[in-house]
């Protein structure tokens, strides 16, 4: 039986370890046929990607900081090489100083505003300007953003600016990108208990105010993110683009606490 996936070929950016959000996407894409190329940042994960590239059948796995533009570009060029082209990308990549993700958005600065906008937003734009020259069949392109971009979630401060400057992205992106068959989009993830969430000020209360209080009462899992991922970034989200499609068992549709949430 043929897959989704069946002769597509991308690159997954932002595997940590197994319970990276990358590694669900990672999962859901090769069960359908996807063969991958994982970046990851720092010598000391490679020591944790080489396995999990390997369970997945890759053993194209290639360093990438990017916050270095000659890393993107190495990394572009290594791709280009071993396979000339590719049909998709995903973005799983975030950073922000934990001290700055407690207490207040006000108290932000300059530096570390500078550093979230670079790593969480801009790198995004600079991967899709490489990866567009090796879609030329068009392509799809896929980020991860969170609530916090549309509405003040504790904690989350500078992140949460950067998110929504992230889903602006998406939608210019889309836009610049979409005549040459290229569809971009973001998945806006509830809370998941990951190596970055674990920098955020409160999270397990953060996860039992979405468990109680979301329509389905329950967190969303790394599989739920994979799926949706699948689905945009496969032949099923042909005609989607420019979207932030919310994996987040309904959290932001809801207006208020739910009558049957237990208090906390
Ligand atoms: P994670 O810690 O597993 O992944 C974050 C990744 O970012 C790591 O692999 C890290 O190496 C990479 N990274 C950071 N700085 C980098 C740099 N300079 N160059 C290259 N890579 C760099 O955590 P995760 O939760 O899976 O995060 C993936 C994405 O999902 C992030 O954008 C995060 O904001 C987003 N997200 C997470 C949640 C959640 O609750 N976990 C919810 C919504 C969105």
């Amino acid at each position: 039986m043929t897959k989704l996936m069946d002769g597509k070929r991308g690159l997954i950016m932002g595997l940590a370890n197994d319970k990276s959000i990358a590694w669900g996407i990672a999962r859901a894409l090769s069960e359908q046929g996807a063969e991958l190329c994982f970046s990851y940042q720092g010598e000391q994960l490679k020591k944790r990607v080489d396995p999990l590239a390997a369970r997945l059948g890759s053993d194209f796995v290639v360093e990438c900081d990017v916050s270095d533009e000659g890393s993107i570009d190495a990394l572009f060029a290594d791709i280009k090489n071993r396979w000339g082209k590719i049909d998709f990308v995903v973005h799983a990549i975030g950073f922000s100083d934990k001290n700055e993700l407690r207490g207040r958005y006000v108290d932000t600065t300059r530096a570390n505003f500078n550093l979230t906008m670079d790593i969480s937003v801009f790198s995004f734009t600079a991967v899709a300007q490489r990866a567009a020259k090796l879609m030329p069949d068009g392509g799809a392109m896929l980020t991860m953003t969170y609530y916090g971009a549309e509405r003040v979630m504790p904690h989350y401060n500078v992140m949460g600016v950067a998110k929504a400057a992230l889903e602006a992205s998406v939608r210019y992106l889309a836009e610049d990108l979409g005549k040459d068959g290229i569809r971009v989009n973001a998945i806006s993830a509830g809370p998941i208990k990951t190596l970055a969430a674990s920098g955020i000020g409160d999270f397990r209360y953060i996860m039992k105010w979405n468990e109680y209080n979301s329509p389905l009462r329950r967190n969303v899992t790394i599989d739920d993110v994979g799926g949706s991922a699948l689905y945009l970034l496969s032949g099923l989200g042909a005609g989607v683009t420019g979207e932030t499609h919310h994996v987040d068992a309904g959290y932001h549709v809801v207006g208020m606490k739910a009558v049957d949430a237990p208090d906390m």
